[in-house]
């Protein structure tokens, strides 16, 4: 049964959000969807997932089935994801029956690095220097020309450093092309930054606009380690990111949330690196630290709601809980819980791979570096021996 709505008018409490996407980015949704008396169907290849475990209901299937695709569309009344690798078909299969928010094209264009790029350059944001390369020849020029070091990067299917290969000298392209294997690939300039930025913006259907302003992150192998909120940066800086960011949602018209992440170099220069439209990692800060957090936000901009104030209301930091801290044991939960102003989220999963995503540590402080001591200390904790 699907109750079909005027373009224009709320999906109000009670209606039902299509999540496509079963990883914690859609369980914190569920969580916040649940919160305002939202009822929530996922759909993803697995069953038991970190959004399941809260939706109303779990579908396993393919995102590749587009007549299972279909069926979960027809029995929502928007439809958003939290995993962006989903294809343009199945979106359109969705679309025939719901919304989906943001469009499919706005992901269509950000999942694939290539197709970001070139609408960035395109539109006048600033970039890394890159090169789009084919062949290992292709590669070997583009070096001459860019300099190393420099990162090879697939085109399509990249997150959290998979896919990548840092070239140190000329002799290396070979083995980093074989080492890629893929047909289609970007070559960056090595961008020796100062930090590295993220701004999580929020766009309406209506066009207004919020974020939750400018946090500085830093990575363990390529994978997000530490937020801080707010960055220490420049009142500069943070006007130029949050209108960039604003600039980059406008432009792709994006509705619902959007993490634009940069690199901050040494003459204080932002370069966009990497754009993700749906919330992130280096946002979940907001869930404890902010009045609307990025999940609420997504939320109020699918269903046409008005946008809710990001204000911060106390310095934070976010420190991520990743599988290795399993090797030992299972983790002292109670020795992290003993500070205070420290939040723990898990995602219910229960295989703790090195490297898989497993939960965070919030932390609240009177100032950012506060915040960030007892992020880690609160994270050091739970490998303590003991009650
Ligand atoms: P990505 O998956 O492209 O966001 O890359 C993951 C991480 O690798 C980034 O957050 C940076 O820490 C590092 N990285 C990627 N590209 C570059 C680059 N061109 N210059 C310097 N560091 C990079």
């Amino acid at each position: 049964m699907t109750r079909r709505l005027s373009i224009g008018s709320p999906i109000l409490p009670g209606a039902t959000l299509g999540v496509l996407g079963s990883g914690q980015l859609g369980r914190m949704f569920a969580i916040a969807a649940r919160r305002m008396g939202y009822r929530v169907h996922t759909l993803s290849p697995d069953d038991d997932t970190p959004t399941g475990q809260i939706a109303d209901l779990e579908i396993k299937a393919a995102y590749d089935d587009l007549d299972a695709v279909r069926e979960f569309a027809r029995n929502v009344d928007v439809v958003t994801f939290e995993f962006e690798n989903v294809s343009s078909a199945a979106t359109d299969a969705a679309e025939q029956f719901a919304p989906v928010r943001p469009a499919g094209g706005v992901l269509h264009t950000t999942q694939h690095r290539l197709r970001e790029k070139t609408f960035l350059s395109a539109s006048g944001f600033p970039v890394t220097p890159n090169e789009t390369v084919r062949s290992l020849d292709e590669l070997q020029a583009a070096l001459g020309r860019l300099g190393t070091p420099a990162v090879l990067k697939t085109a399509g299917w990249g997150y959290d450093g998979k896919g990548q290969s840092k070239i140190e000298s000329v002799a290396q392209a070979e083995a980093a092309w074989q080492k890629l294997n893929t047909s289609e690939a970007i070559l960056e300039a090595w961008v020796p930054f100062r930090m590295e930025v993220s701004v999580v913006a929020a766009r309406g259907l209506d066009g207004s606009y919020a974020d939750f302003g400018v946090v500085a992150n830093s990575h363990r192998n390529h994978i997000l380690d530490l937020t801080v909120a707010p960055a220490d940066v420049s009142e500069k800086v943070r006007r130029d990111a949050t209108e960039i960011a604003r600039a980059i949602l406008e432009k792709l018209q994006v509705v619902g949330v959007l993490c634009v992440e940069f690199f901050l170099t040494h003459d204080d220069e932002l370069l966009v690196n990497e754009l993700a439209p749906r919330p992130h990692n280096s946002g979940h800060f907001s869930f404890d630290a902010c009045l609307t957090s990025q999940f609420e936000q997504q939320l109020r901009a699918i269903c046409g709601l008005p946008l809710g104030s990001t204000e911060l209301l106390r310095p934070a930091a976010m420190s991520n809980l990743l599988g290795d801290l399993w090797s030992g044991g299972e983790p002292n939960w109670a020795a992290a819980c003993r500070f205070p102003n420290v939040k723990l989220h898990l995602y219910g999963k229960s295989d703790a791979r090195p490297g898989r995503k497993m939960g965070h540590i919030t932390a609240l402080a009177d100032t950012p570096a506060d915040a960030a001591r007892a992020a880690l200390a609160a994270r050091d904790a739970l490998l303590q021996q003991g009650l």
